[in-house]
């Protein structure tokens, strides 16, 4: 089965190739665990997740990491500021484990909501991983790539005549000037710390640990290369994170893994586009950071924002209103409840087959989705509700398990129903309209067809 993906790399859709036959390795970019993770984060995990399915659906065996930043992604984003996991701490008075501890488990929480399959991933944590990023850099300062300076050890980026090959490099996104002063020791502006001491203060870091070099903790980039090396290998399929890492923390993770292995890193970098609110990066500092949990708040079901996100290509920046989300809720809530109507249906084998090959050609899932409702418009059957159900290995929208959650019916409301349908018998529509908005009010959805009227919760009354 060919899959066709979009290389940052090669900035073309190219033939997938693996390196192994009938296997894929691929490594995500995943949560810093200092604060929660908003719905922009969700965007590039969710991707992931349709990567994955893909391949299996695909018949490849999917060897698949994703880490967790606990150590050494700091505020500036680049080498200088203060150590975002330390600065959680001193927010809210808390240990540095306390905080990873909390934001993790958030992370995790907010994946299953979002049905983003965990069990076959591994995720490796920063701090579980110090002794493998040390030898890395040391292999690096074997081969001469690395000095040392007053705050830490350094990659030589002069030394990498590829440097900066995924993209261009943002030598003031680097520097962050703005807010931290620049470090007049490094050689070249681009240059990145590798090992950073601690602080020659008197507040000791909570997170530090002895290194050939001194006390201190890594460099944001090199556990990246070390954990993705550990679990994948020195070369491996396919790297993902969102568009800001190209610049940086992705041309800095080829240029230290390159040249501490000698070999091709990566093959195929992905990249998704960022979710905007009102055209606007989301960020604390702008006052759109929003949780999934602040989406359920307002009765958004967080299946229908996986169902938005999977509306737009994963390489277009997709704008987040509360209003768009709503309609989606409505159009992924026709799906559900149309499924919940049937039963004992057979597989319609075409549809899954052009379905697979809308995801399998760099992840077309809004063509997918539009599929699905022109199916159900044109063939409103059994047959078709199979069909929604299987294809839910790949657009992971847990469909069945709704289907099955909005047709659960208290027994009050049944009692309406039933005193509903007697009374259209009677042809009293008087009443018969009060009471479907009593039952509405009760947060399900009424619809008359010629075999009685069907009723179903909606997805809004699940949150
Ligand atoms: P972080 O926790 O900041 O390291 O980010 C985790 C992942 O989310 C990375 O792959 C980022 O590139 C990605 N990301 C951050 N902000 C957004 C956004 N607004 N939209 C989509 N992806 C994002
Ligand atoms: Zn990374």
């Amino acid at each position: 089965m060919i899959i066709h993906l979009y290389n940052t790399l090669s900035g073309k859709k190219e033939e997938f190739a693996p390196l192994k036959q009938g296997e894929v390795s691929m490594y995500h970019c995943g949560p810093t665990v200092y604060d929660y993770a908003h719905i922009g984060n969700m965007r590039s995990f969710v991707f992931a997740d349709i990567i994955r399915r893909t391949f299996e659906n695909s018949g490849y065996k999917v060897n698949q990491v994703m880490n967790i930043t606990d150590v050494g992604h700091l505020t500036g984003n680049g080498d200088l500021g203060q150590d975002k996991i330390e600065e959680g701490a001193q927010r809210e008075g808390k240990s540095a484990e306390d905080i990873i501890r909390h934001y993790s488990d958030a992370f995790f929480q907010d994946l299953e909501r979002l049905n983003i399959e965990t069990a076959g991933t591994k995720f490796p944590r920063a701090t579980e991983h110090i002794d493998e990023q040390i030898e890395l850099i040391k292999k690096l300062e074997q081969g001469g790539f690395t000095y040392k300076i007053s705050d830490g050890v350094y990659f030589d980026t002069s030394k990498f005549k590829q440097y900066g090959k995924l993209g261009s490099i943002d030598i003031e996104g680097q520097r962050e000037g703005a807010r931290v002063e620049a470090n007049p020791e490094k050689k070249n502006p681009a240059d990145f710390a590798l090992w950073k001491f601690s602080p020659d203060t008197s507040e000791k870091r909570q997170q530090e640990w002895d290194s050939p070099w001194g006390i201190g903790f890594p460099g944001w980039h090199i556990e990246c290369s070390a954990m993705s090396i550990k679990y994948l290998g020195e070369t491996f399929d396919i790297h993902t994170g969102g568009i800001d890492h190209i610049p940086v923390h992705h041309n800095n993770e080829i240029a230290q893994s390159e040249c501490a292995t000698g070999k091709t890193f990566v093959n195929y970098w992905l990249h998704n586009a960022f979710i905007t609110v009102e055209s606007k990066k989301m960020a604390k500092s702008e006052g759109n950071f929003m949780r999934v949990t602040d989406l359920m708040k307002r009765e958004i079901h967080p299946l229908s924002y996986r169902y938005w996100l999977l509306t737009s290509h994963y390489r277009t920046p997709a704008n987040f209103t509360f209003k768009a989300v709503e309609g989606t809720q409505i159009a992924f809530e026709s799906l559900v409840h149309f499924v919940a109507r049937y039963s004992g249906g057979k597989i319609k084998q075409d549809i899954i087959n052009d379905i697979l090959g809308d995801f399998q050609n760099d992840f077309n899932t809004a063509y997918a989705l539009a599929r699905l409702h022109h199916l159900i418009e044109k063939e409103p059957t059994a047959d078709a509700a199979a069909t929604i159900v299987a294809i839910d290995s790949l657009t992971g929208l847990s469909i069945e398990r709704l289907a099955k959650e909005v047709s659960s019916i208290d027994s009050e409301t049944t009692a309406l129903i039933e005193e509903r349908k007697r009374a259209r018998d009677v042809k009293d529509w008087k009443i018969s309209d009060s009471l479907r908005e009593e039952i509405e009010s009760r947060g399900y959805m009424v619809s008359d067809t010629p075999e009685g009227a069907l009723v179903f919760k909606k997805l809004s009354s699940l949150v």
